[in-house]
């Protein structure tokens, strides 16, 4: 298999995994590091192993340069069990927490945190706009006694980003970050837990990076359910029981493959240059593609737009994937267009799409 056989892909989620660490881990496929074993045939308890999860983590430690006082675990369950496992830990029976809901991701975690006890206050709602943008960091009104702030820094669907850290007055911030997590740098000390599924940014589906400060760590009550109980997993080396060997070892080569590029700095760059390519290409259509996020909210992970109409949309899809192009139709519930560019997405990619948008806008507008 040629890399020439590999489509771009646009797929938001599992999403493209850099060429280089898939050929990396199709030549160590059947003996790993000369163990005569894949690394999903071996021991989590073996010592190479071990050092394949320490790897991971020291690869997410170096490019976001975490402080000592946070940990990085590996967990499962995707990043929807956070959304009970952040208000199990930490939203206390007599307490309460604020949520800013700017998506649909946004919507599942309160979802989820009403279940638990304690309170959750929803201080910023986007859903009567219809999700089109978010808050200023003035616009928020964070409650003083709150346990923790909750938000999307990404929300993947809808395709908005918030191009700032939030800042949490002292209370601790709280972020779904799985869909653009290590696509640029980041105030790490604004945060005090961040989380991810890993198949968008980091690797395969099936492993939740969480990185979470020990200050916080330390306020999760005893007695929880041993494996929905982060501490658990910090004294254990995110090991408690089994984790997804595979999923942390792709996500280790994925970590040393940005390192190799320059890190956050190098990738925000790349990221805010494919993203502007594709909203230049809306912006000058006349009209044609209608981009859904408002401009100061345009996501730089998720791009989405739509046509005149919802035939045109799925006549664009259907002919972009004739041209090398796969995964570009909007989720089931906003429709229209979605091209989500990870950090592996290729700007060779971005170029073929904005030429096609070009074309077809010229012979259908
Ligand atoms: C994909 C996604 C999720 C859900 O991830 P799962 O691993 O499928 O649970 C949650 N939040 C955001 C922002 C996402 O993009």
């Amino acid at each position: 298999m040629n890399k020439e056989a590999r489509i771009f892909n646009f797929s938001s989620g599992p999403g493209v995994i850099p060429t280089p660490v898939l050929e990396r881990a199709r030549d160590e496929m059947l003996s790993l590091n000369g163990s005569g074993m894949s690394v999903m045939e071996m021991s989590h308890r073996s010592e190479i192993f071990e050092e394949i999860l320490s790897f991971a983590e020291q690869g997410i430690r170096d490019i976001l340069a975490l402080p000592n006082d946070y940990r990085v675990l590996f967990l499962q369950g995707g990043a929807s069990l956070q959304f009970s496992m952040v208000p199990l830990n930490f939203l206390p029976s007599d307490g309460s927490s604020d949520y800013v809901v700017t998506g649909v991701w946004g919507e599942k975690a309160v979802n989820e945190a009403r279940k638990c006890r304690g309170g959750v206050n929803v201080i910023y709602d986007g859903k009567r706009d219809g999700y089109r943008t978010v808050p200023d960091q003035g616009e928020l009104r964070v409650s003083s006694d709150a346990a923790y702030i909750h938000y999307t820094s990404n929300e993947t669907i809808d395709g908005l980003e918030f191009s700032y850290d939030l800042d949490g007055a002292g209370v601790p911030i709280i972020c779904d970050a799985s869909s653009n997590i290590l696509s640029k740098p980041i105030d790490i000390s604004r945060y005090a837990l961040i989380y991810a599924g890993a198949q968008k940014n980091l690797g395969p589906s099936g492993v939740t990076v969480v990185i979470i400060k020990d200050e916080l760590l330390e306020r999760a009550p005893a007695g929880l359910p041993t494996l929905l109980d982060y501490r658990n997993f910090a004294e254990n080396n995110s090991m408690p029981n089994t984790p997804n060997t595979w999923g942390v070892y792709l996500i280790g080569l994925v970590c040393e493959w940005l390192k190799e590029l320059g890190g956050v700095t190098s990738i925000a760059k790349i990221n805010a240059e494919k993203a502007a390519m594709i909203y230049e290409a809306i912006d000058s259509s006349d009209g044609f593609y209608i981009g859904r996020a408002k401009r100061s909210a345009r996501s730089r992970m998720n791009v989405t737009f739509q046509l005149p109409t919802a035939e045109l949309d799925g006549k664009f899809c259907t002919q972009a994937e004739a041209a090398g192009m796969s995964g570009l139709r909007g989720h089931r519930s906003v429709g229209g267009i979605r091209s989500s560019i990870y950090n592996a997405f290729p700007k060779t990619g971005v170029e073929r799409l904005v030429d096609f948008m070009a074309d077809f806008a010229a012979t259908n507008g």
